[in-house]
């Protein structure tokens, strides 16, 4: 039983829109930079990703130097 590659902790989650928030399962092979969003066309980032905490401390009204 080996693991799929689209099993492995890294290969699944979401990308997450970085203006509106809208969340789409991560597509194996495209990078989520890569994706725009469906309901507004903006740029993607991944869930978890450094970006998009930073981006969720911003939507939260934190002062980020
Ligand atoms: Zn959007």
């Amino acid at each position: 039983m080996d693991p799929q590659p689209d099993q492995i902790m890294g290969a699944r989650g979401y990308c997450i829109c970085t203006k509106c928030g809208e969340k789409i399962p991560h597509q194996a092979g495209i990078p989520c930079r890569e994706e725009t969003c469906p309901k507004c066309g903006a740029k993607m980032v991944r869930e978890g990703s450094h970006h998009q905490q930073l981006m969720e401390r911003k939507r939260k009204g934190e002062n980020i130097p």
